[in-house]
């Protein structure tokens, strides 16, 4: 087993797991084995699988929705879309360089979920 930690771009946790690096990717089990700082969005849980499922539910919150975004409007780069979290943990995208061009996206957006 091979041993890793992952510092998530979404919060300040530092969470280390095993995997079998011998393993085809998509046959590999990432098993989160250690909480090494939980941060203040985060307490420790009763394992540590919690709070790592927490954590990844919203790393991949943020990339899938970034990424959906990128696939919508094509104009915008993955780079320039801020996100951040409020205090309820909800995913906040903002675009500062594309004031002109909101009206696009959320044209886009909206068709797309119409
Ligand atoms: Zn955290």
């Amino acid at each position: 087993m091979t041993k890793n930690q992952w510092k998530p771009d979404t919060c300040g946790c530092v969470l280390e797991f095993e995997f079998d690096a011998d393993a085809p990717d998509s046959e590999r089990v990432v098993t989160p084995t250690q909480v090494v700082k939980a941060c203040a969005h985060h307490p420790l849980g009763t394992t540590v699988k919690e709070n790592y499922d927490k954590v990844l539910d919203e790393n991949q919150r943020k990339n899938f929705s970034i990424k959906e975004l990128v696939d919508q409007v094509p104009e915008l780069k993955s780079e320039d879309i801020k996100f951040s979290f409020d205090d309820d943990r909800t995913l906040v995208l903002k675009l500062p360089g594309y004031v002109d061009k909101e009206p696009l996206v959320l044209s886009r957006i909206k068709s797309r979920i119409a």
